[in-house]
């Protein structure tokens, strides 16, 4: 092969991952660039296919070939290396090349790591009973489609989105499913209670047994196959089919040990580099460096980054000047006909420096702004693709409240004269300690400063606000 060790070629830009976002690279590395040579590594044994969609497959609403989004000619065309079932083993920055399970290795320019994020196994009895699935690839769709004919009951271990997602398309197909969700609520680590109640509400109404702070302890077998659930109360299911993993981790075991910087994902900057300018990450994979990262400390799961940041990766390889990635989408769903966004962090509860603006517009659509220090840093929309857009570009540029909300057209009540239209902060003339005032705040009125607890006197002249020590 042209691209092996040793016969290294100008501008081999190597993909590994024909996921969302390694696909769309690849598609603008060659709109970009005609002369590259540009080479996907997937361990998987099909072309590109629309993951997400895995649930309709089930259902027969999508064909195989429609599933598979391009064949194996397009990539032809394109002039685009696919290699199948091909596992890289470890990256090796020093030499430019990765190394493959079958001993080979491929010398690379630029790299590009979309491996995703895969289930974390379940560490319980029964778990490779036949009937259990993570359903999270199209081999694991294929074989939920062949137990489909025998299925009576199924389990869901957990809330995930890939577990919800199978929940719908087993209950199309008349499927008893119950739904084991860890905790008290639907994802408190996305969701505010009110959306977590509506979530709640949307899949009872649809007929799903959902049975909270309930987790699975051993998966039961007749022979080799699935016949129920035990959970951690010594209950007993029925369940001919088990579906795990609704936790997840980024694919990240391939460079393990190289330098490369990780924390949970693989750490990139705005332009998708990692701690090596020629190597990339992006996808499920890639998280934010910094110590804010959109993720709080769970894997990224979501389709419309994974093909945004495809395109920002891309522009990065070629080193091109690019908008920095602007993703701040946590999840974008659609689950028994709602819609579904989580942006940033939407979920934050108020409280402390923490507002929310909840903006019910009847039984059917909910959106939640959350301020934090009175900038936009996440929103929620329930019931509506509404805004979803907007709000994704908003929160990621992290707005004051009063200009986001004007860009939203929310505008709030203008403040009464002498009142200040938005919220500053000062430092204390005593001890410095940073004080926020709020928006709305009169001239002259009094705070206490929470560190040194003397009282201050906000000044706001309709231009600037300062503080003053001592007596209106
Ligand atoms: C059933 C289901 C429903 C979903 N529903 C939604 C939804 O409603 N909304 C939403 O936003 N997202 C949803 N998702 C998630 C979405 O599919 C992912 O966020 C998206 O696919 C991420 O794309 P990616 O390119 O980062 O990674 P992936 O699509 O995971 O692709 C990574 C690829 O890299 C390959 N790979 C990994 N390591 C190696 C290696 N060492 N060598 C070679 N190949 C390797 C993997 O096999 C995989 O094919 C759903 C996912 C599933 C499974």
């Amino acid at each position: 092969m042209s691209y092996q060790s040793g016969e290294s070629v100008k501008n081999h830009f190597v993909i590994v991952g024909n996921g969302a976002a390694g696909y769309r690279a690849a598609k603008a590395l060659r709109r970009a660039d005609a002369d590259a040579q540009i080479s996907i590594i997937t361990e998987e044994r099909h072309p590109f296919y629309l993951r997400r969609q895995l649930a309709d497959f089930v259902t027969g609403t999508l064909s195989l070939p429609e599933l598979i989004f391009q064949s194996r000619n397009t990539y032809r065309r394109d002039r685009i290396d696919l290699l199948l079932m091909t596992r890289v083993e470890r990256v090796d920055p020093a030499a430019h090349e990765v190394a493959l399970f079958s001993g080979e290795r491929i010398h690379y320019d630029r790299l590009l790591l979309a491996t995703g994020t895969h289930a974390v196994p379940l560490a319980i009895p029964g778990a490779e009973l036949e009937g259990v699935v993570t359903f999270d690839s199209l081999p694991q769709a294929q074989e939920v489609r062949r137990l489909l004919r025998d299925l009576r009951d199924a389990a869901i271990l957990g809330e995930g989105i890939v577990g919800l997602s199978l929940t719908e398309s087993l209950l199309a197909m008349g499927v008893r499913v119950t739904q084991l969700v860890r905790g008290e609520r639907f994802w408190p680590e996305m969701l505010d209670e009110h959306t977590s109640r509506l979530m709640q509400n949307l899949l009872e109404d649809a007929g799903v047994t959902l049975r909270y702070e309930t987790e699975a302890h051993a998966i039961i077998g007749a022979g080799d196959r699935v016949i129920g659930i035990e959970t951690a109360i010594g209950e007993t299911l029925r369940a001919d089919l088990a579906a795990v993993g609704c936790r997840r981790q980024p694919v990240i075991d391939l460079v393990q040990g190289t330098g490369i910087e990780v924390r949970r994902g693989i750490l990139v900057d705005s332009r998708l580099a990692t701690s090596r300018p020629d190597i990339f990450a992006a996808g499920d994979v890639a998280e934010p460096a910094g110590p804010a990262s959109f993720a709080d400390n769970d894997a990224a799961f979501c389709w419309q980054r994974a093909w945004s940041l495809g395109d920002v990766a891309a522009a990065g390889m070629l080193g091109r000047t690019v908008e920095p990635a602007m993703e701040a989408v946590r999840l974008r769903t659609a689950l028994f006909g709602r819609e579904l966004a989580v942006i940033g962090r939407g979920h934050l509860p108020e409280g402390g420096n923490v507002t929310a603006l909840e903006l019910p517009h009847g039984p059917d659509v909910f959106r939640r702004l959350v301020f934090q220090d009175d900038r936009l840093v996440g929103a929620i929309v329930f019931g509506t693709g509404e805004s979803v857009h907007e709000l994704n570009r908003l929160v990621a540029l992290r707005p004051l409240r009063a200009s986001a909300l004007g860009t939203l057209g929310l505008a709030e009540e203008p403040p009464g004269p002498g009142l200040m239209p938005t919220t500053l902060a000062r430092h204390c003339p005593i001890c410095a300690a940073e004080l926020v005032v709020r928006q709305g705040t009169a001239a002259d009125s009094v705070l206490r400063c929470p560190t040194c607890n003397t009282n201050l006197v906000v000044r706001w002249d309709g231009e600037r606000m300062w503080l003053d020590i001592g007596r209106p």
